[in-house]
């Protein structure tokens, strides 16, 4: 270490305590290259104390007029230098003493914690190559409901939700009902907004949002089932998580795993931009079909859907916001849903709960 020339070999009075006995000494102290001497008598060699050894009371400042240390080396024994230059000297040899060092450790836990999430999720990226649904899948919670909240309030901008008491009542008890099969322990949130777009989304954290346009469109409630049925698939897969934090960004999202908060009101993104790809249709239709069959609901009801939506006259998947552009059908999941062998079912709702269900906007 080089020492700033000014105040070598300068000594300082100050008083040592041993920690043993109960009086302390006059001493003198230098800042010697290997730390701070302390010289009790002439005739004595000096105790060195190395300075990476060293704490003091409080971190050194451009302001402190004394400096209490002490010593890793010798615990017990406190060292008290009065006057301002000895403290400035002190800082400058033993730097991580600094107020600035002081804040930089105080922010550790939060770093590693930064540090090792991103190390995770970069070693799961190597393997998997997707950093984003890694950190989707550690995402808290209380983060997940933060985005779904936000995501669900963007999309219904501008337009009611609807939540006739009747028709509400009924689709909380089929959310219920799925979830359970599902094995959702808090279950999912279904949210109707009034939009005449024909589609069914899943939000992060548990959260569906369903259209006015849907309900209208379905033949019946086995219909809606399986459309529920089918956002919880991508619930479950955290598929709407996953596509956030690629629209968002990794650090966006690193930001959210760590607690930091906000990051998505800046964020104009909504689910009706996004497209699901193949894989992750497929994974949905996997959960789906076993929702309901768990739930004894057939699955008629979602192949029918999904047949008579790539078939509607200008519901084509160019259509933003429409279930063809955010959940492409192919022939592949046709013929999956299509195919289920026939099990013991019964209608997901009765007729008057259908009806209540079709008028949770009150506009019937
Ligand atoms: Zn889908």
């Amino acid at each position: 270490m080089s020492m700033p020339s000014d105040f070598a070999h300068q000594r300082f009075e100050a008083r040592f305590s041993d920690g043993r006995t109960a009086s302390s000494t006059d001493v003198f102290v230098e800042l010697t290259e290997r730390g701070i001497a302390i010289v009790r008598k002439a005739s004595e060699a000096p105790q060195i104390w190395p300075y990476g050894a060293l704490t003091t009371s409080e971190p050194l400042t451009r302001h402190a007029i004394d400096a209490l240390v002490t010593s890793s080396h010798q615990p017990g024994a406190t060292l008290f230098v009065p006057g301002p230059k000895f403290a400035r000297s002190l800082a400058q040899c033993a730097p991580h003493l600094t107020a600035s060092a002081e804040r930089w450790r105080s922010a550790r836990p939060w770093l590693w914690a930064t540090v090792a999430l991103i190390a995770v999720a970069i070693g799961i990226w190597m393997v998997e190559f997707s950093p984003a649904r890694t950190m989707a899948m550690m995402l808290p919670d209380e983060a997940r409901k933060t985005m779904g909240r936000q995501v669900v309030n963007a999309m219904g901008q501008g337009h009611a939700t609807c939540n006739e008491a009747e028709g509400r009542a009924v689709l909380d008890t089929l959310t219920a009902k799925l979830s359970k099969a599902a094995n959702i322990t808090n279950g999912f949130n279904v949210v109707v907004i009034d939009r005449d777009l024909i589609n069914a989304f899943a939000t992060p954290g548990e959260n569906i949002v369903l259209t006015r346009g849907l309900i209208e469109s379905a033949k019946g409630p086995d219909e809606i089932a399986g459309v529920l049925a089918h956002e919880m698939g991508h619930g479950i897969e955290r598929h709407p998580e996953t596509g956030l934090i690629r629209a968002i960004g990794l650090t966006a999202a690193a930001e959210l795993l760590t607690g930091g908060g906000g990051t998505l009101s800046s964020v104009g993104v909504t689910l009706l931009q996004f497209s699901y790809s193949r894989d992750a249709e497929g994974q949905a239709d996997d959960h789906a079909l076993r929702i309901l069959r768990e739930s004894k609901i057939s699955a008629q009801g979602l192949a029918g859907f999904f047949a008579r939506m790539s078939k509607i006259e200008g519901l084509k998947e160019s259509d933003l916001g429409n279930l063809l552009s955010t959940h492409p059908i192919t022939k592949e999941r046709l013929a999956k849903a299509l195919q289920q062998k026939a099990y013991e079912s019964e209608p997901a709702l009765n007729d008057a709960d259908w009806r209540a269900l079709k008028a949770i906007c009150g506009t019937n």
